[in-house]
Order: C-alpha cells, then sequence, then structure tokens
C-alpha cells in the first residue's frame, strides 16, 4: 500500500504555515484594537466611577442635612444607572457581546416615585453597581497588562526603525534588525491574543451583570406574547367581521328580493340567476368558515399533520391533472407538470401538501391571463431540502405585496379579489402548513412576467 503524501494531502509545513498564519491573523482583526482600547480605557472609567459613586454614597449618607443628603444619594442612584447604561453600550459596541437590556419596559405609565421603587427593587440595579465598583481593580490589572504588553511589543517593532534609520540601510544592518523585528511582531500578536481573551472573559461578566436576569426576561416574553395574541385576536374580529359583510348583504338582498309579493318578484330566468348568486357566495361562506377553523387550529397549535417520507412526484402529478382540465375549459390557461424524478421524498403530510398545492396552482390559474401558462416542477433544492415550484405568466407582484400576501386577509388587488376571488386566507394557511411539516413557503415574482411560488420541505431518505 502507498502511504506517501498526496499533493492533496496537507504536509506538515503547509499545517505548520497554516497555524502561523491563523496566529498572526489577529494582527488584522478590528475587534482586537477594539478589545485593546476597551482595557486601556478600563482603568480611568473604574476610577471615575469608584469616586462618583463613593463620593456620592458617603456625603449623602452622612451629610447633617438630610434633605441634602437624600438628594446626593438619588444623584448617585442616577449617575450609577447612567454609568450602568453606557457601560453596557460599551461591552456591546467595543467588546462585541450579547447584553440583554438593563431594565424591562414597563407595561403602563407609571409615577417617578414608583420608577425609582421598582428600579431598586431589580437585582440588574444591584449587580450593576456591583460591576461599576468591581471595574477599578479590574481597570488597574487590565491597565498594567495591556500597557506592558502593548508597550513592549510597540518598543520592539519601533526600536529596528529607529536603528535602520541611524545606522543607513546597509544589508548588516538590516540583518541586525530582523530577528528583533520578526519577534516584537509575533510579540504583539501574542499581547492581542492574551488581551482578547481577557476581553472576552471580561465581556462574559459584563453580560451577566449589566442585564436582566433570565427569569425575568422570560416573564417579559410572556406578557408581550400575551398582549401580541390579544391584539391578533382583536383583528381578527374586525376582519371576519368586515369580511362576512358583503356576501351576507348579497344573500339578503337577492333573498328579499325572491321574497317580494309575486307581481313584484323577477321572472323565473331571473330568480334562478339570484338563487345562483346565493348559492355561490353561501359556499363562499362555507370556506371562510372553514379557512378561520384552520386558523384557529394552527394557533392554539392544533392543526393536525402527520408527518412521514412521503414521493414528491405521484403527488404534484395527481394535483396538475386534477385542475388541468378545469384550467383549460374554464380560463384557457395550460398548466404543466415538469422534471418529476422518480424517488425524490421529503418529510411532509401527503393530504396537507396536496391541499397546500392545489391552493397554489389554482391561484396561479385564477391570476393568469386567457392563453397563459401555469407549470409546476421539482426544483434543485439543496442537499437536505427539495424544492417545488409553482410558476404562472400572470400579471406578477409588486415588491411592496410580495413583503405581505402571506399574512393573513392580504389581497393585492383587493378591488378585482374582493367579491370574486378567496378571503386573502389561502396562502397564509398554506405557509402555516408547510411549518407544521418543517417546510417554508416563499414568493418570488417579476411584475408583468409573472410569479413563482416555492414549496421547500426537509428531504427524507427512503
Ligand atoms: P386569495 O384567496 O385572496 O387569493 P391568498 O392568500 O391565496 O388569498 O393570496 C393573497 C394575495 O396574493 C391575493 O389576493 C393576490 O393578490 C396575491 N396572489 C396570490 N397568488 C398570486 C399569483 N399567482 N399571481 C399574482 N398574485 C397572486
Amino acid at each position: 500500500m502507498e502511504t506517501a503524501a498526496t499533493p492533496e494531502t496537507p504536509v506538515p509545513t503547509t499545517l505548520a504555515v497554516n497555524r502561523v498564519k491563523r496566529f498572526l491573523h489577529v494582527l488584522l482583526e478590528p475587534r482586537s484594537y477594539l478589545n485593546a482600547f476597551y482595557l486601556l480605557t478600563a482603568f480611568p472609567l473604574g476610577l471615575t466611577y469608584f469616586f462618583v459613586l463613593t463620593a456620592g454614597m458617603i456625603s449623602g449618607a452622612f451629610l447633617s442635612i438630610v434633605a441634602v443628603g437624600l438628594l446626593i444619594l438619588l444623584a448617585t442612584i442616577v449617575a450609577a444607572w447612567g454609568f450602568a447604561l453606557f457601560e453596557r453600550e460599551l461591552a456591546i459596541g467595543l467588546l462585541g457581546v450579547n447584553v440583554p437590556p438593563l431594565s424591562l419596559p414597563d407595561a403602563e405609565l407609571v409615577s417617578p416615585w414608583r420608577m425609582l421603587v421598582r428600579h431598586l427593587r431589580q437585582p440588574a440595579t444591584w449587580r450593576s453597581l456591583v460591576y461599576l465598583f468591581l471595574k477599578l481593580p479590574f481597570g488597574i490589572f487590565a491597565s498594567l497588562l495591556s500597557w506592558g504588553l502593548l508597550g513592549a511589543a510597540f518598543i520592539g517593532i519601533i526600536y529596528p526603525l529607529v536603528r535602520i534609520n541611524m545606522d543607513g540601510p546597509t544589508p548588516q544592518a538590516i540583518g541586525n534588525v530582523i530577528f528583533p523585528g520578526v519577534f516584537a511582531v509575533a510579540g504583539l500578536a501574542l499581547t492581542l491574543h492574551i488581551l482578547n481573551a481577557v476581553a472576552r472573559a471580561w465581556g462574559r461578566f459584563a453580560a451577566e451583570m449589566l442585564g436582566v436576569g433570565e427569569e425575568q426576561r422570560q416573564v417579559w416574553e410572556a406578557r408581550r406574547k400575551a398582549e401580541a395574541a390579544d391584539r391578533s385576536r382583536r383583528e381578527l374580529i374586525m376582519n371576519v367581521s368586515h369580511e362576512l359583510r358583503t356576501p351576507i348583504a348579497s344573500i339578503q338582498a337577492h333573498v328579499d328580493s325572491l321574497l317580494l309579493p309575486e307581481a313584484e318578484r323577477p321572472d323565473a330566468e331571473e330568480s334562478e340567476r339570484r338563487l345562483r348568486v346565493t348559492a355561490v357566495e353561501t359556499r363562499r361562506l362555507a370556506d371562510l368558515i372553514e379557512d378561520l377553523l384552520m386558523l384557529a387550529r394552527a394557533d392554539s397549535h392544533e392543526l393536525k399533520v402527520s408527518n412521514r417520507a412521503i414521493e414528491l412526484a405521484p403527488i404534484v402529478q395527481q394535483v396538475g391533472l386534477a385542475l388541468a382540465p378545469l384550467a383549460r375549459a374554464e380560463r384557457m390557461v395550460t398548466v404543466t407538470v415538469e422534471n418529476l424524478p422518480a424517488g425524490v421524498w421529503a418529510v411532509g403530510d401527503s393530504d396537507r401538501l396536496a391541499q397546500v398545492l392545489t391552493n397554489l396552482v389554482r391561484n396561479a390559474i385564477n391570476y393568469t391571463p386567457e392563453g397563459g401558462v401555469v407549470s409546476v416542477r421539482l426544483a434543485e433544492g439543496s442537499t437536505d431540502h427539495v424544492q417545488i415550484a409553482v410558476s404562472d405568466t400572470g400579471p406578477g407582484i409588486s415588491a411592496s405585496d410580495l413583503e405581505h400576501i402571506f399574512e393573513r386577509f392580504y389581497r393585492a388587488d383587493s378591488s378585482r379579489a374582493r367579491n370574486t376571488g378567496g378571503f386573502g386566507l389561502g396562502l397564509s394557511i398554506a405557509r402555516e402548513l408547510l411549518e407544521a411539516m418543517g417546510g417554508s413557503l416563499s414568493a418570488t415574482s417579476q411584475p408583468g412576467l409573472g410569479s413563482t411560488f416555492w414549496i421547500s420541505l426537509r428531504r427524507a431518505q427512503h
């Protein structure tokens, strides 16, 4: 068996070069210099906090005029709060850490006194105060370390340059300073690595000390979600009432006209036309109720989707075959089903996927003018996802509408769709169903040329 290293196998020298490159790369990273700047400024800031806060607390607590003492204490609390906010910004901006907010917004407006009491009862207030006091010892340590190391490294770099300047750029002089120069650059890189490690550790500490705790954040998150759910329920009631108004008014008017005294009643042909309109409107209302029930189930996580490995080609084929004759007969639109290799499997629910596909193809047919083409095909996807694309040669969707079409009750062209089309729920239901399958739905469009809806599902091995 041959064991010699092939050109593709990394040889030890390449590994060593890569390691050196990685080691020196720290010199080019802006974050290293931001970290170093943070550490260099830690001491003056720590000293300021220590001085202002201790002076404020001592004079506030021991002043013989109680009112003035209390005022000074209050000012100290406000100053500590300001310092903590400033430190949080510094940690986010210079150290690049993710620090939760220092306090959570109040649900309602409260008086300044209640705000103060609440502020004093928050653990984050006291944690941040401890942090501000600890900044001084940390600042002393960080300053000594960074000034010392950076100073040594810079002197090491400047020394050869000064020597060459003094001795003239002779080959011997250059030879004499090459070693100390390289050594100094490596020293600077090492310094930055050390400072980065210190900054990272302090950054983690700052994130713990300068933000509200996990428990409080969860309570706030739950409150925010409850408010959002309440708002969306109210919106839903408004939207549904609005949507019901037109078809019900139409049904009422038509039925009333059929109940008029015989002499005033329309003739048989007109009566039948009105009955048909009533039947269509009633069906639309029944569809709306089905859609609303489906959304309600999705909201309460009761949408039943049984995910298993399903083969895509037969489902796509079946939907295409079912809708093609109708599209041709009713709207002179051709439905084509392309590129359906067998053996492409995805995770999903075949009935629900057929429902989503039917919805997308129906939309495509409805929005495509006579003579247009709707095509359904299996697209490339990626190693872990498969895609089904539904394209049409319709009017397309403007960029501003594209952002909203998956929202409930959104219709791009309301004047056209309001009385004839659906209620703007189809796409949001389709998206909910696909997400319940672990997939997604998106759309791209070129106004004037057509739109494509992309179903993406997780690939399944079979
Ligand atoms: P609707 O039942 O009103 O069609 P959908 O949720 O299915 O509701 O679609 C929302 C809106 O997206 C539609 O009102 C329409 O404006 C737009 N839309 C959907 N599919 C297409 C398409 N293939 N071409 C152009 N516009 C479309």
